[in-house]
């Protein structure tokens, strides 16, 4: 099984080289051909633990990874960084709903189940292609991504990571998070400026310097695949707690920004994992769900700041996959995304969108709707969500409980988001973030991730700052050095 461009303009590759080089040349997303997708017996997977389970996916979307080498890759990369372990993604009941605990990893989100893996798989995948030298990470961050790649690739040898993020864009937690990482490969950096500022920042670097460098956001294929391991392990713990019986269809609600989270659901589904519908769950930055409900799909539109700040996007890269792996014509997807470039706005053909729609179902809330959602699991079921969760919460109720059970995939820890949650809650607290964290602990009682807890008495130990015009001279000369330890 090779990879191909979501454009087709660019040759065929390995799954090796699709994760070391990122994005194909010709501008498209690696992704296979949509009748290539393996199938797997799934009911001989019921019982492995999640090492297992998540070996036999890899090795399956990853052919260059064979089973056992996948298998000693996850353990690596998942030893000793999961609160919840030997579990990473436990299943919970909440009354009679059901969340999947995606955010108990080092920075108590779910992205941190990807990037903890990409790196391992990275530097086997540029070995496997012949590439010995080092390997250096540049991220733009908004605050999130920066700190579960730092977290990710920090003491993987071979590679490097340097993050920027906007001096002024990002939270006093999210600052602290990063200034105070450690790890012998890793450096962090403020711009002066905002996020955008930063990321043309990085992208000018790219452009720049052509070799030696990856990059570890979403478009990767090797984010992806980890990704779909959970949706396998959700079901079977389902069939475990009896919700559901071997061979029912089960619905996943997805809180959606970039599209990766639910098109690996939609993945799992492909290689025949009994889903039913997959429940793209949107704020007020709802492109998402007008798309799949009419076909268009329009960014011009108003940019909403909301609680849940993780789906304010309005450009959600991985649809691009989802059109070529529906429609399996590269020639519409180039066209359809050219149309989006150039105008701000595309349509699907009525004969995709109706193929679409069997498989997705679209619902958005806004932010009073998703305190509404978090008081009412609160106060219904002691269970406490956080304001993504809570808009996937919220589609799933939409969606209706006479079709079927839903998983509500839980994205994030709710102590990364303690004011809104605090204030959902009805419990007042004027503090800082910090404080808020603690007022949430001790009114709750649900106890604090502890890489979060006494966050702000860590040592700082990166202080530099750049003016976006010297991006390009800091990555120079930062890669120059044989060594940041
Ligand atoms: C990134 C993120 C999402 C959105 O996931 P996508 O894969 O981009 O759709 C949802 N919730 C949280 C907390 C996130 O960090």
């Amino acid at each position: 099984m090779l990879y191909v461009s979501t454009r087709g303009a660019s040759p065929a590759v390995s799954s090796a080289r699709a994760i070391v080089d990122g994005l194909a040349p010709d501008g498209g997303l690696y992704t296979m051909n949509p009748n290539e997708i393996p199938k797997l017996d799934w009911r001989a997977l019921l019982d492995l633990d999640y090492a297992s389970l998540a070996s036999k996916i890899l090795s399956a979307l990853l052919p260059d990874f064979k089973e056992d080498e996948a298998k000693s890759l996850v353990e690596a990369a998942y030893r000793g960084k999961f609160s919840s372990a030997p579990h990473i993604t436990p299943l919970k009941a909440a009354g009679d709903e059901l969340f999947l605990e995606l955010f108990h990893g080092p920075t108590s989100a779910f992205k941190d189940v990807a990037l903890c893996l990409l790196p391992h798989l990275m530097k086997r995948a540029a070995e496997k292609c012949g590439n010995a030298d080092d390997i250096l990470i540049l991220t733009a961050t908004s605050g999130d991504t920066g700190k579960a790649a730092l977290e990710g690739f920090r003491d993987v040898d071979g590679i490097r990571i340097m993050v920027f993020y906007p001096r002024d864009g990002v939270s006093a937690v999210q600052k602290a998070q990063m200034v105070t990482q450690a790890g012998k490969n890793v450096k962090v950096c403020a711009v002066e400026g905002n996020f955008d500022d930063a990321q043309s920042g990085v992208k000018a670097v790219f452009s720049a310097m052509p070799k030696g460098l990856s990059s570890a956001n979403s478009i990767n294929i090797g984010r992806l695949v980890p990704q779909v391991v959970y949706y396998f392990s959700a079901y079977f713990d389902a069939v475990r707690l009896g919700r559901i019986k071997v061979g029912d269809r089960l619905n996943f609600s997805v809180p959606t920004g970039n599209f990766g989270d639910i098109l690996a659901g939609y993945l799992a589904c492909e290689m025949g994992l009994p889903v039913g519908r997959l429940i793209c769950a949107s704020n007020a930055n709802n492109v998402l769900t007008d798309f799949i409900r009419t076909g268009v799909y329009d960014r011009r539109r108003p940019f909403h700041k909301t609680l849940s700040p993780s789906m304010d996007i309005l450009i959600s890269s991985n649809l691009e996959r989802l059109l070529y792996l529906m429609s399996g014509d590269s020639a519409l997807v180039a066209s359809l995304m050219k149309q989006l470039k150039e105008e701000g706005r595309y349509e699907v053909p009525a004969d995709l969108l109706q193929k679409i729609q069997s498989r997705f179902a679209a619902f958005c809330c806004d932010d009073a709707e998703t305190r509404a959602n978090i008081a009412a699991v609160w106060r219904e079921t002691g269970y406490l969500i956080d304001t993504h969760t809570a808009c996937g919460r919220s589609a799933a109720r939409a969606f209706g409980a006479e079709n079927g059970p839903v998983v509500v995939l839980s994205t994030a820890s709710p102590y990364k988001f303690p004011a809104a949650v605090l204030s959902a809650i009805g419990v007042p607290c004027d503090g800082d973030e910090f404080e808020m964290m603690d007022a949430l602990e001790a009114c709750t009682k649900v106890p604090m991730p502890e890489n979060l807890r006494g966050l702000r008495e860590r040592p700082v130990l990166h202080r530099d700052v750049v003016a976006p015009a010297d991006m390009l001279a800091y990555v120079k000369e930062k890669k120059a050095e044989p060594s940041w330890a």
